[in-house]
Parts: C-alpha cells; structure tokens; sequence
C-alpha cells in the first residue's frame, strides 16, 4: 500500500506522508473495558512510536510515520523471535491461539515464500488460489473455489456449534506489475490464515460457538476485488470483518489510521488524423485535449487540499511526429480524505477532460470505476487491538494513517472492521510499491511482525465471538462512524 517515492503508479498504493487534516471523527469516549492479555515474554522495540493518540483519524497518514524513523533494515534492530511463554494462568483462548500459531508459523512463513517467489497481478492470482484452498482445507476449512464468479477468489469457512458471531478475515494475494510482491500482500495471505486457523483452534477449545470465514481477495491493487465481492453478497453473513497490511513504520508499530477515498478514472479522446505538415487542419488532434487535460488538473493543483491526490498518465496508439494523433488515453487516480470530498473533487477533474474536449473538438469518453472508500477502522475493535499490542508485546499502535488506499474502505463503511497496519523492515526510501519492499516482504522479521499482528487480529475477534458486552461497543462504535461520515 504505502508508496514512497510520490509515483504512484498503481491504484491501490499508499502515498508520500505528510502532515494530514485534524481527524473528523473520533472513538467513542466511552469504550467497552478491555480484556487483559498475559504478557508474552516478548519485549518489544524500544523505540516508541512518535505520537499515541486515542482517536481513529479518517484523514491521518498510512505509512505512519516520516521517513526518517521507518524501520531499517540496515540497522541492527530485529523484531524478538515469537516464541511466548505462556503462563499457566492464561485463558484457555489466549494459549490456544499463541500455540496454534506458534506451531503453525514455518508452515504459514512458507506459504508466504511460495506466494512470493510466484507473483500474480489482479485477478490472475491462480497459483495463490490452488495454494490457499488447498491448505485450508487441509486445515479443516470448508473452500469454495472461484467465488461468486471471480476466477481467483476463494472463501474457506469453519462452523463451530449452532449460533454465534460470524468473523470475517481477508486475505490479498495480488502483486505488483513488474515488482512482484511490492506491497506485501504474500504477508496478508499468510496472516489472514493464520487468524481463520488460530481462531477455529479457540472456538474448538474453549467450545465457543461461532463461524470463520476467510475470503481470498483478488485485485486490491487495481480492480476492486473485494467491492466486487461486497456487492454480491460475499460479506452479507459476516458481524465483522478484520485484515492486516504491512508498510514502512517505527520499529515494532501499529497504525490504526484511515486511508484516502480513491476514484479511477479511464478518459479517452477521439479525433481525426491528418497530415501534419500538409493539411494540419483537416486533423482533430486528440493527443492535443489530453495535453490540454493534463495541464488543466496540474492548474487546479493549487487549489487543491494538501491530503488530496491526482495523479495519471498519457497512453497513445500509432503516434508519429507527422500524423495528427486521433487517439489519446488517460489513466487518473483521485483521492481525497472521505468519499463525499472524493465526489466533489473528482467532479473539478472531469471538468478538465470536459473544456479539452470542447476545445479541441475530440470527441470524449469517460469510464469511472466503482470508488475505493477511506478506511472506516471500528474505534472499538481498535481499542481493543492496541490494548493486545500493548499488553502482551509492550508495543506501540498508533492511528496516523496513510495517503493510501485500499478497496478494504469499503467494506468497513458496510460492516465493523480493522485493518491494522504492521511495519516491517525496510531500506531507505523502499517503501510500498518499490523492488526494496518486495525485498523487504520477504525478510524473517517481516514474517516475524506478520505473526505478531495476527495474533493480536485473532485475539480481537475471539473477544468479539465471545463477549457479548463488548460486540456490542463493536457495534455502536460502528454505528457511530456511519452517522458522523
Ligand atoms: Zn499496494
Ligand atoms: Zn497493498
């Protein structure tokens, strides 16, 4: 998700920091009391995480911190192998879960390496498909392959007893064109694993009942999977829904923050060719509006907020210095804080393709995908994990946010979700969508800070599964963001 470099270049990507808007909304002030987790004799980084704040900011950073305390990978500084300790005195779900995932971590560190020595760009994650299915079903999960006609997407669902909350668990798996696994995403594969199997060892344990389903998301890069997989149906059953991503970060830190609204827009100019040199004005000079566009939105930069984005490409087709180009293409991408100023920024852009088509006389046509939402984090189920975070690892969450963006927004305007993300060691200037990251994703500590998150993600949903006092605060808190957004 996080880019770095200022060049996005695919949708799904997380932009540069920067300082972000104060946040619209807040936690709730009054949450449920959070369960106390054991310790586990894990210490985590010394370094802090530079601010700890207590609300869920829509409009904060997602990479969520400034460059220069990302956590290097030249430096000394490891994540603590996870190995807990476990108390005598823990719960039975606690110890069910740290064990499960204790005895399931080369096996998930090796899921990962497969999905990552083997990188699928959207929809075509085949190779991930027949992994995943395959091993949660050996798991003990029921699979549907190729879900709700999706060719990629998979869900692997387990029932324990009658009734019972229903937790929902992401798992992306596409890469990156020519980088591979630039964002990590063979780390989310293995953790949304991890928690569906860990989750299903505390339901059997502690004889909860409830149900698991673990979706296998494709295209989060470009092409919305999973908003295709919201709108038919494939999150109706869930109460809540929870994932991770990994990005450049402090030293053992979480971030809880928001990300951007995000709209894709496909333009196309037609005009007429004409020779250029001997009857120019026959011509409608297509590459001429998209030229025209492109300045018109670099124009309305300055009056743009500094937490918005625009960003796009010029794509032609038989182009030659002597030939009026009758054919030009445009490639945008619009982001904004929430969807609403989404919708009246993505309005001034259109305009732009709109006076270059009148003043060139070519002929326009606008394609807008379905918009990828800010990320709504459930200010309870927040709560909760940075509680697991501090007491069981001595680590820090924090909710900066990112100028990313992800189709996961969407699901958490439709029900309560969270999804944290997780720094993992990177080099200088590596950040999401670069080679340096894809590196980075591949790393022991980056599977270590994997395994972290998904312990706490499974500690947070056993506690939604089980205590009704505290699914409720889930529900409220979420309840609360849709009247405030
Ligand atoms: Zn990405
Ligand atoms: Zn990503």
């Amino acid at each position: 998700m996080t880019l770095t470099l200022g060049s996005d270049s695919a949708a799904g990507c997380f932009g540069r920091l920067f300082k972000r808007r104060k946040a619209s909304k807040s936690r709730p002030q009054e949450l449920a009391s959070s369960s106390t987790y054991p310790s586990s004799s894990i210490k985590g980084g010394s370094e802090k995480s530079p601010e700890h704040c207590h609300c869920v900011c829509p409009t904060c950073d997602f990479s969520f911190s400034d460059e220069n305390v990302w956590w290097n990978s030249e430096s000394k500084t490891t994540l603590p192998p996870y190995s807990p300790v476990i108390e005598e005195s823990v719960s039975d779900a606690t110890f069910t879960i740290a064990h499960t995932l204790d005895m399931l971590g080369s096996r998930l560190r090796e899921l990962s390496m497969q999905l990552h020595g083997h990188p699928e760009i959207q929809f075509h994650e085949k190779f991930a498909h027949d992994l995943l299915t395959s091993f949660m079903e050996d798991h003990g999960f029921k699979v549907y392959r190729q879900y709700l006609g999706l060719s990629t997407a998979w869900r692997a669902e387990y029932s324990h007893g009658k009734g019972g909350r229903v937790v929902g668990v992401n798992s992306e798996m596409d890469a990156l064109l020519g980088l591979g696994h630039a964002c990590g995403h063979n780390l989310i594969a293995a953790s949304g694993c991890g928690v569906a199997i860990a989750l299903k060892a505390a339901l059997e344990a502690t004889n909860t009942p409830g149900k698991i389903i673990l979706l296998g998301t494709p295209a989060e890069e470009v092409g919305g999977g999973k908003i295709i997989l919201l709108d038919r149906g494939g999150y109706d059953e869930m109460d809540l829904c929870l994932m991770c991503h990994p990005g450049p970060g402090p030293s053992h830190s979480f971030d809880v923050g928001s990300t951007l609204a995000m709209q894709n827009i496909e333009v196309e100019f037609f005009g007429k060719s004409a020779h250029a040199g001997a009857a120019p004005w026959e011509g409608t000079n297509a590459l001429d509006a998209a030229f025209l566009a492109y300045s018109s939105i670099s124009v309305l930069r300055q009056q743009m907020k500094p937490d918005q984005r625009v960003h796009g490409i010029i794509q032609g087709k038989d182009w030659f210095p002597n030939i009026i180009p009758d054919y030009a293409k445009m490639k945008w991408i619009v982001r904004a804080p929430t969807h609403a100023e989404l919708q009246v920024l993505a309005e001034k852009i259109l305009n732009c393709f709109r006076a270059a088509s009148l003043a060139t006389s070519c002929e326009l046509s606008i394609r807008i995908d379905a918009a990828y939402y800010d990320l709504n984090q459930n200010a309870a189920l927040a709560k909760e994990f940075e509680t697991v975070i501090k007491q069981r690892y001595q680590m820090e969450t924090t909710c900066r946010g990112s100028t990313a963006s992800t189709d996961f927004g969407n699901v958490g305007h439709r029900l309560p979700s969270l999804h944290p993300m997780f720094a993992i060691p990177t080099e200088p200037n590596g950040g999401n969508h670069t080679s340096a990251f894809a590196r980075a994703a591949a790393t022991e500590e980056a599977h270590e800070a994997a395994m972290t998150v998904t312990n706490a993600l499974a500690l947070t949903a056993f506690r939604a599964m089980r205590d009704e006092t505290f699914f409720q605060e889930v529900v409220r808190s979420f309840e609360a963001s849709q009247t405030t957004s």
